[in-house]
């Protein structure tokens, strides 16, 4: 909400008793002395909030207002409309049909429109409120709160998705299981704050090395999970690799612990391919190969391949 106003009549006089009125309550008063100049300054300037006389010529209040009601920026913008003309009950329900907030007679009692405006602009302060309120909510959902990633529920929700796309549309797609190598030491020796720091710091060091369009998320624990599309698995493994090396070469160190190098063991899997169906299965083949990592040494990288069970 910003304290601009735009005021839309085709009286001049009207005008200045409205900007008189309201002199007190916004910083910016932009002038149209019609629907198509309302328009172009509302396009333009982005004003907060609009009030506009109905009869006007070429385009009137009305069309102003259902122009205005089907443009993003102007859904939920309070809007004042103005008749001069008596018994206009008619025109006030076609306004409010079209998306007006509130109407006045004039003349006006200046009083009343500064009540209408406050009244208003409560309101749209306290939607702004709930609309910033929600979206911390929904990104909340999303993220992981130790390192800021996503969390493991959107990059499920997501693979879901681009799984479904790759199948109609032929292409492939890689996941990454990424597990650090004998965390609990770093938890054993150093206490849960330094490996905390580590975490966070493996996440914004895959974060800083992936691509865009590569999809990062924290599995769990110590396990961090990506996506890779419309790739192949020599390509895929050499992205992990890098993934791997960039780990391995980093040297974490901060107040709480003294300079350490870890390593991680990485499991991928390609969709769609044999058995892999679904995420569920796409997880497990690069859980399985993550094991095979685990098995072989840890600090590397291996392909699950899926070979078909004979009888
Ligand atoms: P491996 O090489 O076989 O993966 O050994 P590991 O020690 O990494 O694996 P293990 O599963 O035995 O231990 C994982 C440890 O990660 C144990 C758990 O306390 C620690 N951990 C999980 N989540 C967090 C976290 O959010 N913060 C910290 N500091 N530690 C965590
Ligand atoms: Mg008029
Ligand atoms: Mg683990
Ligand atoms: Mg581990």
């Amino acid at each position: 909400m910003n304290g601009k106003v735009l005021l839309v009549d085709d009286s001049q006089q009207a005008r200045v008793s409205i900007r008189e009125a309201l002199k007190d309550i916004f910083d910016v008063f932009i002038e149209a002395d019609d629907g198509l100049g309302a328009i172009k300054a509302f396009v333009e300037e982005k004003p907060g909030f609009i009030i506009t006389d109905i009869e006007m010529p070429s385009i009137n209040g009305y069309r102003l207002i259902s122009t205005v009601r089907n443009m993003e920026d102007g859904k939920d913008l309070p809007i004042i409309m103005l008749s001069g003309t008596k018994n206009s009950l008619k025109k006030k329900l076609t306004g409010f049909n079209l998306g007006a907030s509130d109407f006045l007679m004039k003349p006006f009692e200046s009083e009343e429109l500064v009540a209408r405006v406050k009244s208003l602009l409560r309101t749209r302060y306290l939607l702004d409120e709930l609309k910033e309120k929600n979206a911390l909510l929904e990104r909340l959902a999303v993220t992981d709160e130790l390192t800021g990633l996503y969390n493991r529920r959107h990059f499920f929700d997501t693979v879901k998705e681009q799984m479904a796309l790759g199948l109609r549309h032929h292409f492939k797609l890689a996941c990454l299981l990424m597990d650090i190598d004998h965390f609990k030491k770093i938890n054993d020796t150093h206490g849960h704050i330094a490996g905390d720091d580590v975490l966070r710091k493996v996440g914004a060091l895959l974060n800083s090395c992936k691509r865009e369009g590569e999809l990062l998320a924290r599995f769990g624990g110590e396990e961090f999970v990506m996506c890779l599309f419309n790739t192949d698995s020599e390509s895929v493994m050499l992205a992990a690799d890098r993934f791997r090396q960039l780990i391995k070469s980093f040297e974490f160190s901060s107040t709480h612990y003294p300079t350490l190098h870890i390593t991680m063991s990485v499991g991928v899997a390609i969709y769609p391919q044999g058995s892999v169906i679904t995420i569920d299965e796409l997880i497990k083949a690069a859980d399985s190969a993550l094991y095979r990592s685990k098995v072989d040494g840890r600090d590397r990288v291996s392909l699950y391949e899926w070979t078909p069970q004979t009888t």
